[in-house]
């Protein structure tokens, strides 16, 4: 008699839950009417167990344990068409329409923008991009070019010097040698690079970008250096400046010059950025020294070159208007994002 009485349960049970169709309400409804925890039909049904004859028990205990499987697989099977229905009738859950979340987009570092456009123009003037080691040794750095041990540039309010006799390289002059060494002319490089001083200030930071370029063959002479400069500065600037040369020292270079351009913001009539000259001062250049070929194994009677160096922050700064040179190494998005 008691498996009885669970046909019946089980038969009110499907009923039950197929009259409430999707509605969650009525779905809950039958939830607690038969596995509700206080009070649901399971609960009686359990009870009544106890009450049965001994020979009724394993019969009515195996076909109550199926029933309670039955409730509950169904009532999850409903819960889960239930939520399915939710999402796909919600119009707020997810609108495929809507935007995406936007990802902020990055910018080229104004110091890069110059490094790119500098090594286009020498590329297709059939130049090759160098590089070389941020720590150097002193034989790359200051002897091979020419620096006694007295120079200035040695000084230590200068240089960073590392343990085991290196340094961080002062300028980006030690590839030079580094590629005479293991190349024989004709060589046309440019090496940009970063370089190293012990200097802080609105117009010095510890760390900088140089852009440095050699070139070295038979027959060069002062005038190709000068040709060189005037054709680089004009398709870097523009070909209305003005280039001039001014007597100059380096020791690597003999003779030496100091390149200026024309003001590109007042027109030689003179304001800030030139000191109210007229120029400014871009780079330093000159013919190779002799004794910096013999240093590195170039012939020098057969031999001569230029080479050139410019500071590529302060390029940046002058082109782009900004005023200190640390905000471009401050790592603001604020400043990048304007080159976007
Ligand atoms: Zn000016």
């Amino acid at each position: 008699m008691g498996t009885t009485r669970l046909d019946k349960v089980r038969a009110d049970f499907l009923t039950d839950l197929e009259q409430a169709g999707d509605d969650a309400e009525a779905v809950e409804k039958v939830r607690i009417k038969f596995a509700g925890r206080r009070s649901g039909l399971l609960l009686d049904l359990t009870a009544a167990l106890r009450e049965l004859p001994k020979e009724e028990k394993r019969d009515y205990g195996r076909a109550l344990n199926e029933l309670k499987t039955l409730i509950n697989t169904k009532l999850a099977e409903v819960k889960v068409q239930a939520n399915a229905a939710t999402v796909a009738t919600e119009p707020s859950s997810v609108d495929v329409t809507l935007p995406g979340t936007p990802v902020p987009r990055g910018a080229q570092h104004p110091v890069h923008i110059v490094r790119r456009r500098i090594e286009e123009i020498f590329l297709r003037m059939g130049y090759d991009v160098e590089a070389g080691p941020e720590a150097e040794d002193d034989w790359h750095n200051f002897e091979a070019l020419n620096i006694p041990p007295d120079h200035p540039a040695r000084d230590d309010q200068d240089t960073f010097y590392l343990p085991g006799g290196f340094l961080l390289r002062t300028h980006t002059s030690p590839v030079q040698a580094r590629v005479m060494e293991s190349r024989k002319p004709p060589i046309r490089i440019i090496v940009p690079g970063r370089v190293y001083r012990r200097d802080s200030d609105l117009r010095h930071s510890p760390m900088f970008h140089q852009i440095e370029g050699l070139l070295v063959d038979e027959g060069i002479t002062f005038g190709n250096l000068k040709a060189t400069l005037e054709t680089f500065l004009h398709a870097l600037f523009s070909d209305d400046v003005e280039v001039r040369l001014r007597p100059g020292y380096f020791p690597f270079t003999e003779p030496s010059a100091e390149v200026d351009i024309s003001c590109i913001f007042c027109d030689r009539k003179g304001c800030g950025v030139c000191s109210g000259s007229g120029w400014i001062e871009i780079l330093g250049s000159g013919m190779v020294d002799p004794r910096v070929f013999e240093a590195v194994g170039v012939d020098s009677e057969r031999y001569t070159g230029f080479a050139f160096g410019l500071g590529l922050d302060r390029i940046a700064m002058l082109v782009y208007g900004i005023p200190d040179l640390r905000q471009l190494f401050a790592g603001d998005q604020r400043l990048t994002r304007q080159f976007a």
